[in-house]
């Protein structure tokens, strides 16, 4: 038994970290599909093999391997792995080396459950003797997920920019989908201009990301709005616009969540998600922000070694965050004039709307942190409604559901909580239905910006 903890032990640390990437078969697991499609891009671009997986189709695999207590991503991922490790070895039979793989699944602090995934999904591989030997590529949120290990030191500086770029550049064209498909000419158009855009998009990530020609790559993306506006029909009057927040995996995942966007679409809404930058720019934050509070014990303590580090750490992230700000500019800056699109919210405003309010802190963390003052975000600019959707017994968003549902009724903005597992549940439609028929009633008297 000890012998086995030992070496269960030994491959939490060896065989899950930041691994070399040259020579290998990246696997990146599917969260939202765009976003997915331009990491690839602009890994491959950087001379990585990197591989988007399929998704969802392994939830059974997934189901059997997990005793369903773990939060659902956690079972749809491990699912998504164990079913591209299956085929693999069916197509390559005696040919299948499990070492030209690493598998990527990032993680973040706790408190809640997301730092145990690539843990958990370790014990799962190694309890197949032939794959110990595939890697888990992991990043953290404790360092900002910076890539150290996995380039060269250089192309680790490159790339990180290149990567956060696509991720913008993905929010962006997921936005573009929310904004034309309510009003599409023709039914379907949207869908299938979006997914040829994204394929576009992950090319332009191959051949113009490691020699950071953004301003190629913006030229694509804005050939591409041009395009996207002539899916609208002008003659479709504006909906009632509703916004979602929620754990991160859930609200991008279309399968996970039932494609939850689309069925409030069919029920009259226009919809925006939180985006995936907007993840990136709080841990960016985040981590500044804690050195900040340990300059301050340390100049309280007088320790000089600590306050030098952390004067070091705080120009480090705030070098960080300021340069994803005008990235993030630039791409929102460069679309916004071709077709109105929301904006993401400033993760510093975020943090003062909870300081002013005093109903959560930014001192507990989570991605409550981005969903409560979102919310709030959401109602100060005139949105119609609002949806929180979130795995069953998530943490951060059960927090969030308790915090904020005495707030919506006092404000009189409808709200509504989405949990998923992967069963369906029969009055699920009927509570969008109600759902949206409150957003239209705020839409009649309200408007989208708060005058009718
Ligand atoms: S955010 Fe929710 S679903 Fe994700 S790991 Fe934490 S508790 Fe689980």
């Amino acid at each position: 038994m000890e012998a086995e903890s030992h070496q269960t032990f030994r491959s939490l640390s060896e065989n899950v970290g930041a691994f070399r990437l040259k020579d290998k078969t990246f696997l990146i697991p599917q969260m939202n599909r765009i976003g997915g499609l331009l990491l690839a891009g602009a890994f491959r671009g950087f001379g990585v093999n990197a591989v988007l997986m399929d998704t969802y189709e392994g939830l059974d695999l997934g189901k059997a391997f997990t005793s369903g207590k773990e939060c659902f991503p956690c079972q749809v991922t491990t699912g998504d792995i164990l079913l591209f490790l299956k085929k693999e070895k069916e197509r390559l039979g005696k040919d299948f080396d499990p070492d030209r793989y690493i598998y990527f699944m990032p993680e973040a602090e706790g408190p809640c459950r997301f730092g145990m995934y690539n843990k958990y999904q370790r014990i799962v591989l190694d309890s197949f003797p032939e794959l110990e030997r595939l890697k888990i590529g992991s990043l953290t949120s404790k360092n900002s997920y910076a890539l150290d290990g996995m380039f060269d030191e250089e192309q680790t500086r490159e790339f990180r920019k290149v990567g956060y770029f696509s991720v913008v550049v993905a929010d962006v064209l997921d936005r573009l989908l929310w904004r034309v498909r309510p009003y599409e000419k023709q039914k379907g158009h949207a869908d299938q201009f979006i997914e040829r855009a994204a394929h576009t998009m992950a090319d332009a990530f191959e051949r113009y990301g490691s020699s950071k020609d953004f301003e190629r790559i913006l030229d694509k993306l804005a050939e591409i709005f041009r395009e996207g506006k002539k899916v609208i029909d002008p003659g479709i009057p504006q909906k009632p616009l509703v916004g979602i927040v929620g754990e991160i995996y859930l609200r991008t995942h279309v399968q996970a969540n039932q494609d939850v966007i689309r069925l409030l679409e069919k029920h009259g809404a226009e919809v925006v998600n939180a985006s995936i930058a907007e993840w990136v720019n709080y841990t960016t934050y985040d981590r500044m922000r804690e050195a900040k509070i340990s300059l301050r014990l340390s100049l309280k303590q007088l320790r000089v070694s600590r306050i030098r580090d952390s004067l070091k750490r705080i120009f480090s992230y705030g070098v960080d965050l300021s340069y994803q700000h005008y990235r993030q500019d630039q791409v929102y800056k460069r679309v916004k004039p071709l077709l109105d699109l929301a904006e993401d919210h400033r993760i510093h405003q975020m943090d003062r709307i909870l300081e002013e309010k005093k109903i959560y802190s930014f001192d507990v963390g989570t991605e409550a942190c981005l969903s409560i003052p979102g919310i709030l975000e959401y109602v100060r600019q005139g949105y119609n409604g609002v949806v929180n959707v979130y795995p069953f017994t998530c943490m951060p968003s059960t927090i969030t559901s308790s915090i904020i549902r005495p707030i919506m009724n006092q404000k009189k903005v409808p709200y509504l909580d989405t949990p998923y597992d992967g069963s369906f549940q029969p009055g699920r439609e009927a509570a969008v239905r109600t759902f949206m028929y409150q957003a239209q009633q705020h839409f009649k008297r309200h408007g989208r910006n708060g005058s009718p």
